[in-house]
């Protein structure tokens, strides 16, 4: 059942304040860029959009920075990070609050995003000890050939709205440990976190003596973000969002020879195989497709059923989706908050029109809630469509909870309705025969960047690289050797002899 009562503006205003205070963050207000809640749809505060000015002044700033921080050494810069990890674990309530209040979600997942945070600081100070180069066996006598990582430059982050705190500290913990430094854009839906989370590094960096300019915020929409995809001293753009956004960054960045880093749109499927575990399916897939009211970017959006137990599994999915309470995200009985906009939800009808249009059936939810208790904001419920065929709607990412159901009789037959979306984000397999999850995993397989067994797409843990395939970007983030992208190598021959030896065998002189 819905929650009761939804919290007030008034109510959530003051709460952002309260939390912001806790944070030691005063709110620059008075500006007409506004913060505000998908709560009630309504705005919270006005603050100040940063100017190209500002742009110009942040990345001349940051760039300055790094000439020092590249050359303080990495166990050092890792002191930055450890203090920034060691300052989110004395604020998690109150960052968790600003999650909620400004992307609405519910508070187990608002505190694992402020979990996430501290988790990719702990990697990153160990990261900080690392770094390492290889040694490569040279093929000439008295040589060695090695490989040596360095600092890259500025890194740009622009994120989006819906992890609007961990993908920044993804980039920004292994980027400063990397001896890079951050200008960060973040999603101009989400700016009191970016606020509370600026400061933080902000406060960290004046505690261990680094130079203040490692991190630089700069408020505001695309056009902000614009400057940095632009900006020849920004070294890396490492860009998340839509693939519309991506389309138009990528090429930008390449047409000045700059890095981009980009993590875009994904059409998450799962398939269930005839050998599956339902009980454990239900759960995995009730998370992943309804979870963060469907606005993950590997929330799973396509389910592939083998057809003897389509049947069954759809009868339990409908029953689960119509137990799911949906409301007030701060009410610890809610698994459902609100989509981030009205816009969200129009987008979610006219996909569900289209859809029906192609033949689809609704089978559970897709109506509205809550709308005369906040008639700004955007409650949904999540939705199950029965499809027979993979049509242009089920091949878009629509960012809001709607599952497509589809059936297949040959593993070969699924995997080819699997990998025909143009996104290759995050997939997964639901089986108990090894044969079949190992072909899933295979060259043959999947073809994203995150494949699972026996557990749904969304959730990933920050010691994997993160990131897809097609249009998905090919971006790597996080864990595992992610940090590359942050680094340039150099290619190092030291002759140790007393000959001059050429490579190949090549005589001269
Ligand atoms: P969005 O594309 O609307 O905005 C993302 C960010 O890009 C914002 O900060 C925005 O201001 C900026 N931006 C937009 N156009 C730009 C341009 N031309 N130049 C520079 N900056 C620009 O995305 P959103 O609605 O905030 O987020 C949802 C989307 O993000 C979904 O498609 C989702 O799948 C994707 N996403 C991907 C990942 C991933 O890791 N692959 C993670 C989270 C979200």
């Amino acid at each position: 059942s819905d929650s009761p009562a939804l919290p007030t503006t008034h109510e959530l205003r003051a709460r952002a304040l309260a939390g912001l205070g806790n944070l030691g963050v005063t709110v620059p207000e008075g500006g007409d860029f506004h913060a505000r809640t998908p709560l009630t749809g309504e705005n919270l505060f006005g603050l100040q959009a940063a100017t190209a000015g500002d742009a110009e002044a942040a990345v001349a700033d940051a760039h300055a920075a790094f000439l020092t921080w590249r050359s303080t050494p990495a166990p050092r810069r890792g002191e930055l990070v450890r203090r920034l990890g060691e300052l989110l674990r004395e604020h998690k309530s109150d960052l968790a609050d600003l999650v909620t209040i400004e992307a609405g979600k519910i508070r187990s997942e608002a505190l694992g995003e402020v979990q996430e945070m501290i988790d990719i600081c702990d990697f990153a100070v160990g990261l900080s000890r690392q770094l390492y180069g290889r040694t490569i066996a040279s093929e000439r006598p008295g040589h060695r050939l090695a490989e040596t990582w360095h600092p890259l430059g500025v890194v740009g982050v622009v994120s989006a709205f819906n992890f609007p705190a961990a993908v920044w500290s993804w980039n920004t913990a292994v980027a400063l440990a990397c001896g890079d430094t951050v200008v960060w854009k973040p999603s101009e839906l989400t700016p009191l976190i970016s606020l509370a989370c600026d400061h933080l590094l902000c406060r960290a960096a004046d505690e261990v003596g680094a130079p203040r300019d490692v991190h630089r915020l700069l408020l505001g929409d695309r056009a902000v973000g614009e400057r940095l995809v632009d900006d020849p001293r920004v070294a890396l753009v490492s860009a998340t969002g839509s693939t519309r956004m991506g389309r138009e960054v990528g090429p930008r960045v390449a047409a000045r020879f700059g890095r981009s880093l980009l993590e875009l749109g994904g059409n998450n499927a799962a398939i269930v195989a005839p050998s599956a575990d339902l009980d454990l399916a239900v759960q995995g897939i009730v998370f992943a497709a309804a979870g963060t009211a469907g606005q993950r970017c590997t929330t799973l959006r396509r389910l592939i059923v083998h057809r003897d137990i389509a049947e069954t599994l759809v009868e339990r999915l409908v029953a689960a989706y119509r137990r799911l309470p949906i409301g007030d995200p701060f009410d610890e009985n809610t698994l459902v908050g609100p989509l981030i906009s009205t816009a969200s939800l129009d987008a979610m009808n006219s996909a569900l029109a289209r859809v029906q249009a192609q033949g689809g059936k609704v089978l559970a939810g897709g109506n509205r809630r809550l709308s005369q208790a906040a008639p700004r904001a955007a409650y949904a419920e999540p939705v199950l469509v029965r499809v027979d065929e993979q049509t242009d709607v089920v091949r878009e990412e629509t960012f809001a909870p709607i599952l497509y159901v589809l059936t297949y009789d040959t593993l070969e037959e699924a995997i080819e309705l699997h990998n025909d979306v143009p996104q290759g984000l995050s997939s997964s397999i639901f089986t108990r025969d090894q044969q079949e999850a190992e072909i899933f995993l295979s060259a043959a397989g999947s073809d994203c960047g995150i494949a699972n067994v026996n557990i749904g797409t969304s959730g990933a843990e920050i010691g994997g690289a993160f990131g897809g395939e097609k249009e998905t970007g090919g971006g790597r983030e996080s864990g595992s050797d992610a940090w590359k992208a942050y680094m340039r190598s150099a290619t190092n021959t030291i002759n140790y002899s007393s000959e001059l030896s050429l490579a190949q065998n090549v005589s001269f002189l």
